[in-house]
């Protein structure tokens, strides 16, 4: 029977960083297991590469300075640029109340030493982003060091990373169950290749992890939900430099990748299929109605239904990641619920669950507003609608 130490079901960013950082703490004999024919199969592959540290509640703030630090030696840690560039995130809001909201995120940004993220008037925000109509927008909050990464890339400096100090990669392979102790520590990971003996396994499914906590008798609260981009033709009528620009009252925010637009607005998923990742044609025409309203020079770009797509966000219950072994299976590792920040926060993630794994806790970052029972505890982290 093939054995490993610690099997990681799911090889997106998040289990190829898990991976790599537990090899770089002294590992050995750690397999990344997924059922795709190779990497950036999951959501990894479907992430547009935002990154910000512009959040409403300190974890999030701080997972996203770690990740900053991370992220800024990537290239020398792994030998892969993960294309982070400072763009900066501009928040727009329509009126006072949002405003205020904005503002409640930013006094939290500034006391964790965020002090670059300002609030912006309305001249500024025309000067940050000229292709903006400015009518209806009240003013909102700027960081210059928020910005852009490549998921794609990030993957494959882990995965390359890892492999250097010893991390298997296994692709085409399912993970089916688990076989597990009269005490419910995992004993062997189930797959469609047999079974792998494990000293421990994690969770790293992305929006599939709640069927793999299942298996361990461990009820996850993590569930898909569908996000669509529309792109446009490639056109140069907005810079690659111009902020990602978030609407916060709706949530459409735009950017421009590889030479063409691309245009977000979240809307809830397609009801009793959940994991339908299809592009809606009437979702495309109401997010380019919205984006010519509000970004006139688009009039001028088709949207390119070859070059749309969809994926899923995996969502906790309060939109915050889910880290830490697992209630009632102490061998079972959760780095999980990250509700599409996972690839921004993965080199925190990696790292911090690393340290759990090895030392019992995890020591970069204070990670209890994290643990996976707060949800039973009824103690979740605040969720803002904005931020
Ligand atoms: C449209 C869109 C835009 C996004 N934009 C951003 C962004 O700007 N910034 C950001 O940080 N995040 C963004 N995200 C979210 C981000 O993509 C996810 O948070 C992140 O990719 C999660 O990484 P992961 O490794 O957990 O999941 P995944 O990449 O989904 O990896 C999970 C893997 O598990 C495998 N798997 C599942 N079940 C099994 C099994 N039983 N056996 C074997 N393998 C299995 C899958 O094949 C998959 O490869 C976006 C997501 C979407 C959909």
């Amino acid at each position: 029977m093939m054995t490993a130490s610690v099997a990681v079901i799911g090889g997106g960013v998040i289990g190829a960083s898990v991976a790599y950082h537990l090899a770089a703490r002294g590992w050995r004999d750690v397999v990344i297991l997924d059922r795709g024919v190779g990497p950036g199969e999951g959501s990894t592959g479907r992430a547009t590469g935002g990154y910000r540290a512009q959040y409403g509640t300190q974890i999030n703030v701080r997972l996203s300075l770690l990740a900053r630090e991370k992220l800024c030696r990537f290239e020398a840690e792994t030998g892969v640029d993960p294309g982070y560039s400072r763009a900066g995130y501009l928040w727009l809001a329509a009126d006072e109340p949002e405003l205020a909201a904005l503002r409640e995120g930013q006094k939290i940004q500034q006391a964790e030493g965020l002090s670059e993220a300002v609030e912006v008037g309305p001249d500024d925000v025309a000067r940050l982003n000229p292709a903006l109509a400015t009518d209806g927008i009240a003013g909102g909050v700027f960081c210059p060091t928020d910005g852009f990464i490549r998921p794609l890339r990030m993957l494959e400096g882990y995965l390359a990373a890892g492999a250097r100090l010893g991390v298997r990669s296994e692709w085409g392979i399912a993970a089916t169950g688990f076989s597990r102790r009269p005490d419910g520590t995992i004993s062997e990971v189930l797959t469609t290749r047999g079974p792998i003996g494990v000293a421990a396994a994690v969770n790293a499914a992305g929006p599939w992890a709640a069927a793999v906590a299942r298996w361990a008798g461990v009820a996850l609260p993590v569930t898909p939900l569908r996000r669509q981009v529309a792109a446009t033709v490639p056109c140069d009528l907005l810079p690659e430099t111009m902020p990602m620009t978030i609407f916060a009252g709706d949530g459409f925010h735009l950017r421009v990748r590889d030479g063409r637009v691309l245009l977000l607005w979240p809307t809830p998923g397609v009801e009793g299929r959940p994991f339908d990742d299809s592009v809606n044609p009437v979702w495309v025409r109401q997010v380019t109605g919205l984006a010519h309203r509000r970004v006139p020079v688009l009039r001028r770009a088709e949207v390119d239904p070859a070059a749309c797509w969809a994926g899923l966000y995996e969502m906790s219950p309060d939109k915050h990641a889910i880290l830490g072994p697992a209630p009632g299976c102490p061998n079972l590792f959760l780095v999980n619920g990250s509700s599409g920040h996972g690839v921004m926060h993965s080199p925190a993630l990696g790292q911090l669950l690393a340290e759990i794994m090895s030392d019992g806790t995890a020591t970069s970052l204070d990670v209890h507003a994290l643990r996976p029972t707060r949800f039973a505890e009824a103690d979740p982290n605040p969720v803002s609608g904005l931020l």
